[in-house]
């Protein structure tokens, strides 16, 4: 089989022929058929995420092994089973949920893999679907597609959840009477636009300082499009929602969108935040207290979420967000240009 591996923390990705694994017991071998460029992956290349105040976190220290193959959105058809395999066939097309746990822990056994503490995530703690072909370790890692496309499905497992589960956070009911506000119009922005529109929400003021990126979130659905840079953003997004913001979802996650976020709620609102880009909040914490704050993080999503997703997106005929596909060995480029921000919607590499 082909891969492209990190050898080194930020060096070149390198192209690599292995032989095939074969599965024993739960695992499943597909065949690749899509995977996601995720801004994860950078993070994984790169080796770590930055803190704020000088501190990083090193994936290495966190048991990150290289030689690396990632790819955690991957879409891919069942070539072979191991024998202790059930309800999974050869020439099963499946989208694989990548966040798997230990599977017997308490976090495990309440369906929130997730947040298991010894994770044995596809694509980042085992090779992932920068390749040919993929192993899992068991079959209920494998979600039908519902007729989906594998192209379009595979940003589902990451992104499509993370914004899935990010949503659920502030309770669909409270995103069908409240506008929402979004940080950032990226991948995850354009999806959580359309994810809003399927779960019958009332819509989302979007916060983009990029043009390209703006008229992407305008043609996704957004109310409105503020550029933060402005003097007046917070009045100019007050305007636009109509009143005193409730609920806020930070897609960036930087020390600017921290401290626009914590201005623009109101008493009783909500902050979910699930960007990455790093540095740290400076929030003035007895206002944490007089305005009632909820502050929430989230880490992607579970298993019976991944389900529930592609039943949506299938039952409501959801085009999430515009992707484009490169080979194999394009993968290297294609995680440049996402760094520095080339990319309009998703690459998704097919081998
Ligand atoms: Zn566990
Ligand atoms: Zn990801």
């Amino acid at each position: 089989m082909r891969s492209m591996q990190v050898r080194e923390f930020g060096g070149p990705l390198v192209e690599t022929v292995a032989d095939t694994p074969q599965p024993q017991g739960h695992e499943v071998l597909l065949r690749v058929q899509a995977a996601g460029v995720c801004h994860t992956d950078l993070h994984l290349w790169h080796g770590g995420y930055d803190l704020g105040g000088g501190r990083t976190l090193s994936l290495q220290e966190r048991g990150i092994k290289l030689p690396l193959v990632m790819g955690h959105e991957t879409v891919g058809v069942v070539v072979a089973v191991g024998d202790k395999v059930s309800g999974v066939q050869v020439g099963d097309v499946r989208l694989v949920y990548p966040w798997l746990g230990c599977g017997q822990c308490e976090a495990c056994s309440r369906g929130q893999e997730n947040y298991c503490l010894t994770p044995d995530t596809v694509g980042i703690n085992r090779p992932g679907g920068y390749a040919d072909h993929v192993l899992v370790p068991h079959e209920r890692s494998l979600v039908p597609l519902r007729g989906l496309d594998p192209v379009r499905a595979a940003p589902l497992a990451c992104s499509g959840l993370t914004c899935y589960s990010a949503l659920k956070k502030f309770g669909i009911e409270r995103l069908q009477q409240q506008t929402l506000v979004v940080f950032g119009a990226g991948g995850l922005g354009l999806m959580c636009l359309k994810l809003l529109q399927g779960l019958g929400g009332r819509g989302a003021v979007v916060i983009e300082p990029n043009a390209e990126r703006a008229q992407a979130a305008l043609e996704a659905g957004a109310l409105a499009v503020v550029n933060p840079q402005a003097s007046d953003a917070i009045d100019q997004v007050r305007a636009a929602v109509g009143g005193p913001v409730h609920a806020v979802l930070d897609l960036v996650g930087n020390e600017q969108t921290a401290g626009l976020s914590f201005d623009l709620l109101t008493k009783g609102g909500h902050l979910v935040t699930i960007g990455l880009f790093g540095g740290a909040a400076n929030w003035p914490l007895p206002l944490l207290a007089i305005k009632a704050l909820t502050i929430q993080g989230g880490y992607v999503g579970s298993l019976p979420e991944l389900h529930e997703l592609v039943q949506l997106v299938a039952d409501k005929q959801l085009e999430l967000i515009p992707v484009h596909t490169c080979g194999l060995s394009a993968l290297g480029q294609a995680l440049r240009s996402l760094e520095e921000g080339k990319v309009v919607g998703r690459m998704v590499m097919t081998p």
